[in-house]
């Protein structure tokens, strides 16, 4: 079946066909650096990556290109409290950032542009734009983008002109008097004092947020590109201003599917600062495993708004541990046995095991549903735990591993915990337990149980024999 996404643009799913076969050029736009992330940002990082991710398992190669906003208003403020440069801020944020992605498992972008290197391309742009008409530099040196000379403007939003223009009468702020028109945005903005600046034809100054996009798109990924993506928030005015931009410079179509998750909330109520609700993604490493924050984020379709609280936190911790657990027995059970063939029902139910993997595409396929994909996952543990057991040959064991491991490695989630595999004393424990429950001495039986458990480590006894459970 064929890979089938949601566009924005379009309103409708539609079926995946990159610009050039065998190759996907896709852009994320990528967190303002001024503060630790919170978890909300933590979503499109969590979900692209795993669109990227599932491409790449279905043989796609993916040019993945995901910037940083390393100049804006946010970042000067906190560069002026700390009596630092802007550059000190924005750095240290970066790479607070990427170690929360190596964390999370978000593999890093092919390419993370920055704003402020890309300011020549911008400059060019914007010239661009000045001689076809699309822009113009108002008195004070402010250039702005002539919306109205874009006529597909709102497209991707679905908005008219006529109803922005009337909702839209407060756009006009003060320092923005010079605008032709209330619609027209900001690509170019004087100087203020104490903030980094760069020179220009108009003035000294820096870019508006919008360009920084258009350029590195271009410059990373092409004039044409086949996905966009971001979260829902950014649709109106960031992306669509993007495409008047790209498409009114390069006079072509900008990306071809527009891609945006829904936002996660809180208790039900939209995360902020003054609400007390607020959780950086360090928050939550405190606490949890952050694989357990990606499995979370994967439960949940991304097109559909994500509830983050506490027990939900704990269900997602749960069904995290409800694979490892499975993955660790079947690494515990291929220990024991022998090199033996499989026998004909094993092949059989191995073959009936592959299924699981079809209905996970199936739902990868269909805009990328990782809830319905991680469910194919849960059946294929509950199969295993059905079929695995002591009898099992290595085959059959190491068979059903893998498929569980391949399937949960496209989510991202790590579920072979191979650097805290069994060590070798607590085998022996387990061994000598067994041995101990043989001679009836239950006594020694239960004081091993309860030595493991002191490490963290429960033993349940099932028909299969003995399985291990990961505290
Ligand atoms: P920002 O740094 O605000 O530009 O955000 C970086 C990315 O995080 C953008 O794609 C936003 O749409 C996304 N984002 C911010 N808050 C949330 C949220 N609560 N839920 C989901 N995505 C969010
Ligand atoms: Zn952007």
């Amino acid at each position: 079946m064929s890979m089938k996404i949601y566009n924005t643009l379009t309103g409708k799913k539609e079926e995946f066909v990159p610009l050039e076969q065998g190759k996907v050029k896709m852009y994320v736009c990528g967190p303002t650096v001024y503060n630790l992330i919170h978890i909300g940002n933590a979503r499109p990082m969590i979900v692209f990556d795993t669109v990227r991710r599932y491409m790449e398992h279905k043989g796609l190669e993916v040019n993945y290109v995901s910037n940083f906003t390393d100049v804006d208003d946010k970042i000067i403020k906190k560069a002026v409290e700390e009596g630092v440069e802007a550059s000190v801020i924005s750095e240290r944020y970066i790479g607070e950032c990427k170690k929360d992605m190596a964390a999370m498992n978000v593999k890093p972008a092919t390419t993370h542009p920055l704003a402020t290197q890309e300011i020549g391309g911008m400059l060019e742009m914007i010239q661009t734009l000045i001689d076809k008409g699309h822009a113009y530099a108002a008195q004070d040196g402010t250039v702005y983008f002539r919306t109205r000379s874009f006529k597909e403007y709102g497209k991707l939003s679905h908005k008219n002109l006529e109803d922005l223009r009337g909702g839209n009468r407060s756009l006009l702020v003060s320092g923005e008097d010079q605008k032709e028109d209330a619609l027209d945005f900001v690509l170019w903005k004087p100087k203020k004092e104490g903030e980094p600046y760069w020179e220009s034809p108009w003035c000294e100054g820096r870019p508006g947020w919008h360009i920084e996009c258009s350029v590195m798109s271009k410059k990373y990924l092409g004039e044409e590109i086949d996905i966009h993506a971001g979260g829902e928030d950014l649709v109106f005015p960031h992306h669509e201003n993007e495409i008047a931009q790209s498409e009114a410079a390069n006079g072509k179509t900008f990306a071809k599917y527009w891609m945006h998750n829904a936002f996660l909330n809180i208790d039900n109520k939209k995360m902020s600062k003054s609400l007390g609700n607020f959780f950086t993604v360090r928050d939550i490493s405190e606490k949890y495993d952050l694989q357990i924050l990606r499995f979370f984020m994967l439960s949940a379709h991304y097109r559909s708004p994500l509830n983050f609280s506490a027990e939900l936190m704990e269900a997602a911790k749960n069904g995290y541990e409800r694979i490892v657990t499975c993955v660790d027995n079947l690494k515990y059970l291929e220990s024991k046995t022998g090199e033996g063939e499989m026998t004909g029902d094993e092949t059989a139910l191995l073959e009936e095991a592959k299924g699981f993997a079809d209905k996970f595409d199936e739902a990868m396929d269909d805009d990328f549903n990782t809830a319905d994909a991680i469910s194919a996952i849960f059946e294929l543990v509950k199969f295993a735990n059905t079929h695995a057991g002591e009898q099992s040959a290595k085959a059959f064991l190491s068979g059903l591993k893998e498929e569980i491991v391949l399937l949960s490695d496209i989510c991202g989630l790590i579920v072979d915990k191979e650097e805290e595999g069994l060590d070798a004393d607590v085998e022996r424990l387990i061994a000598e337990r067994q041995e101990a429950k043989k001679a009836k001495n239950f006594a020694r039986a239960d004081e091993i149980r309860d030595e493991l458990l002191a490490r963290g480590i429960a033993l349940k006894d099932t028909r299969e024999g003995v399985k291990i459970v990961r505290l």
